[in-house]
């Protein structure tokens, strides 16, 4: 989510995005479409506060079978801004109240990896595809087990009963 610094208005604005899952982020975090953004942002002065909300679907591996799991993904979060001056502004932060510092000389200042961030973090640590998901077998990969069932199907074993019969 890139935020052009010179035009945020002083007090309140509200901006949407969508924001599509790129860089070094996009190893960890592999979504379904764009991540959808609305930051209410608040700018006094030097300072520019922002709640941003966020809502996208995740695509996740189930934890016991490896199956894919879509897991629809939403919050908000905070996010605090400072621009950098020479002179300490009378109002400026303490800088671990800050999450991220501009100067007067940026364009633009991108908001992505701190929203993949969180993401990321509120994902489920274990994501299943069911509760009741048993997993893979001991001793068999996702793969073999696909061609395992195959063999069993009793659709084959038809077609192979009417294969010997010509
Ligand atoms: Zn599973």
């Amino acid at each position: 989510m890139l935020l052009s610094i010179q035009k945020i208005p002083e007090g309140h604005s509200v901006l949407s995005q969508s924001v599509p899952v790129i860089g070094e982020k996009a190893e960890w975090l592999v979504t379904a479409g764009d991540v959808s953004c609305i930051a209410e942002i608040d700018r006094l002065q030097s300072q520019i506060h922002i709640r941003l909300a966020y809502d996208c679907v995740v695509k996740a591996q189930c934890s016991r079978c490896l199956a894919p799991v879509i897991c629809p993904v939403a919050g908000e979060f905070r996010i605090v801004l400072q621009e950098k001056s020479r002179v300490p502004a009378r109002n400026a932060l303490p800088e671990e109240d800050v999450d991220l510092i501009f100067s007067d000389a940026d364009d633009t200042v991108d908001l992505a990896p701190l929203i993949f961030e969180e993401i990321l973090v509120s994902l489920p640590m274990k994501p299943l595809c069911s509760e009741s998901c048993r997993g893979i077998p001991a001793g068999s990969d996702p793969a073999v087990s696909v061609e395992y069932d195959k063999a069993v199907d009793p659709r084959w074993e038809a077609l192979k009963k009417l294969q010997a019969k010509k």
